[in-house]
């Protein structure tokens, strides 16, 4: 089946690897639905660029944090494209912090956008999906919800939660055509990271190149960064016929991290 003219809503898509997935599926001729924090101005010019692919674009500004809004994402979407084929959940923050000294408003904050907000576009969600009978939920998730890093525990415990979510929704919407899966990437130089480089070296009190070398790509055994381009090919194959089996999965781009 072709993916052309499908609806595909991209959780924080104003940059990074969201951006990525949103070029991949435009290139693929999927009408895209961008969300996420940024100028209005850039915001209008990812709209031009992305619709110059001959599909429909929208933006929705639904904060990741908030329920409410986040419902209207998925509504306002059925309502202004006619459905919602494809979820991908994206939206996430970081904030690097020991556990005695990890201020809990932000503890909130990345729960609430790392993992709950997934729950509300879900649960929005599969009732149209299950109407039109196809449906494709991609969480991305991260090497953080198979494996833990120190300092970063509202985080880990967040992506672990996604990829449980996962399992879950994938067995409740297994005999309606509708497949969950979680993708789990290892470092992406997107600025999430490039702020993580920074926080992380003045928390352990060393440079930013050590930060780098020693620890993320320590845990990369392929010594690279993983693309965004790869992430969003990842994505675009699970939304092919044939992933239809791949469902309740965590599939892993982390140059072998996961496997050590
Ligand atoms: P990024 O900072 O480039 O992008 C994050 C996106 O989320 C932006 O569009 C931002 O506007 C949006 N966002 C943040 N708070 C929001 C809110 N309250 N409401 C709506 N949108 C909000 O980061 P990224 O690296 O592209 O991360 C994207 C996802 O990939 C995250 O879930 C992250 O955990 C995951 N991930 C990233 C890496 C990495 O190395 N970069 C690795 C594994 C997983």
């Amino acid at each position: 089946m072709s993916l052309k003219g499908k609806v595909a809503i991209i959780t924080g898509s104003t940059s990074g690897i969201g951006l990525g997935i949103a070029r991949g599926f435009a290139k693929a001729g999927i009408n895209v639905v961008i969300n996420g924090l940024g100028d209005k101005t850039e915001i209008q010019g990812i709209r031009n660029e992305l619709g110059s692919h001959g599909v429909k674009t929208l933006y929705h500004d639904a904060d990741m944090r908030l329920p409410g809004q986040i419902t209207d994402l998925v509504e306002t979407t059925v309502h202004k494209l006619g459905s919602i084929d494809i979820l991908v959940n994206n939206a996430g923050i970081q904030k690097v912090s020991a556990i005695d000294e990890f201020p809990p408003d932000k503890w909130d904050e990345i729960i609430a956008v790392n993992m709950s907000s997934s729950f509300h576009t879900i649960r929005s969600a599969v009732k149209h999906m299950r109407k039109q009978g196809w449906g494709r939920i991609i969480n991305i998730a991260s090497a953080h919800g198979l494996v833990a890093s120190p300092f970063k525990s509202a985080y880990v415990t967040a992506k672990h939660g996604i990829v449980g979510m996962t399992k879950t929704v994938a067995l409740e919407v297994a005999l309606d055509n509708i497949t969950c899966n979680a993708i789990c990437p290892g470092y992406v130089k997107t600025a999430l990271v490039e702020k993580q480089i920074a926080d992380t070296a003045r928390t352990r009190g060393i440079s930013e190149d050590q930060v780098v070398n020693d620890i993320l790509l320590a845990a990369q055994w392929t010594k690279k960064f993983v693309t965004v381009e790869q992430v969003a090919g990842t994505a675009l194959f699970l939304c092919s016929d044939d992933a239809q089996n791949i469902t309740g999965t965590s599939l892993s781009i982390d140059g072998g991290w996961t496997a050590a």
